[in-house]
């Protein structure tokens, strides 16, 4: 791995202050290029603009995916990451799906650790902050021909993330709209999912929501997600949330909270929720939690579900007996390196000699 560090740092603390999400980049990002069907050595450099061409395949056939991940540090400034694994395996599963090429172990893995040690100062203390590291992979061919390109770069960017009190947020369930469709990309974390998303999700900002629970694009019988979140639903004591699928995004929050539950002892099931179900519990006064997760916020909680016409209001369980909030804090604990690790999940980010 090349390395060519900043003259000097960009840091200052008031970064630490800003409210904003995904704008306050890191002083380094990491560049590999794949040509002629192999990787160059990756690269970690100053963070700035690259060069590209207007015919640069991406641009044109959308072939470009991404990773969401976090780095977050505790009050003995020890730096962790959490479950990478699964992001690179994810990772490249997109990549197979839109026909581009693997990312190597030695890019992804080792790249992530080498960044974040490098870039650590970055990585804010205060519980519920974190530093987002988003790798992602774009076609650079120049080209406009339909086929998958030949070229591509794989990035890795890092930026503060705020602590944001997550407000309770009305979803409206699709009825007309999709996100994915059988035998689609919904399982891929591809550029384009989110493009196809944002219409619909503004079309529900229209009728008074915030976003879009997904439903499948056959019968919108089904629910599948919430947002860019997994989906779960709380019928009385009973907890639900829909199998992962080809439509269906495989979150790695999702997957960590499962297990959590279980080990809680909560009464959890797997398996596909009706709207019809939901709306039955609505009207029975068991509807308790709807929430979806992903790593961006971990948890968000719904306040009001839109079936058809009806705004169904279903308010905040007070936190000791909200299991959205149970799980949210297990996650975080163990993110943040606050309490014991039974799952291997925490990975310690190790101060080399380079940084
Ligand atoms: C990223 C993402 C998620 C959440 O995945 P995590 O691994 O938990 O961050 C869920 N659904 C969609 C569509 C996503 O893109």
């Amino acid at each position: 791995m090349i390395i060519e560090k900043i003259a000097e740092s960009r840091f200052n603390d008031s970064v630490f202050e800003s409210k904003v999400f995904g704008k306050n980049f890191t002083d380094h990002m990491l560049v590999a290029t794949y040509k002629d069907g192999k990787w160059s050595e990756p690269k970690i450099m100053p963070y700035g603009p690259l060069e590209f061409s207007p015919a640069a395949m991406a641009f044109h056939y959308g072939q470009a995916i991404f990773e969401g991940m976090k780095a977050y540090k505790n009050e003995n400034e020890e730096v962790f990451i959490f479950r990478p694994d699964k992001n690179f395996e994810r990772f490249n599963l997109s990549a197979k799906r839109l026909s581009m090429p693997e990312v190597p172990a030695e890019i992804f893995m080792d790249g992530i650790k080498t960044i974040v040690d490098l870039d650590r100062q970055w990585v804010p203390k205060n519980y519920g902050t974190s530093l987002y590291l988003r790798p992602t992979m774009f076609a650079t061919e120049e080209a406009v021909s339909a086929r998958s390109s030949h070229e591509y770069m794989f990035v890795i960017l890092m930026a503060y993330a705020p602590s944001y009190y997550e407000k309770p947020l009305s979803v409206k369930i699709a009825d007309f709209y999709s996100r994915s469709a059988q035998g689609g990309v919904g399982f891929a974390k591809c550029a384009g999912n989110y493009a196809a998303s944002f219409f619909p999700t503004e079309e529900a900002q229209k009728e008074g929501y915030d976003q879009v629970i997904w439903t499948d694009s056959i019968e919108h019988k089904y629910i599948e997600e919430a947002g860019t979140m997994n989906v779960w639903v709380r019928i009385g004591d009973k907890l639900l949330t829909a199998p992962t699928s080809e439509r269906i995004l495989n979150g790695v929050t999702r997957d960590s909270l499962l297990n959590l539950a279980k080990d809680m002892g909560l009464d959890v099931e797997v398996r596909p929720i009706e709207v019809a179900e939901m709306y039955e519990a609505y009207k029975n006064g068991q509807l308790k939690e709807v929430f979806g997760c992903g790593t961006a916020v971990v948890v968000n909680s719904y306040n009001a579900i839109g079936f058809g016409e009806e705004r169904a209001e279903i308010g905040i369980l007070p936190d000791e007996e909200s299991y959205a909030v149970r799980l949210k804090t297990a996650l975080r604990n163990i993110q943040y390196g606050l309490i014991e690790d039974p799952y291997g999940w925490r990975i310690k980010i190790e101060e080399s000699v380079t940084a």
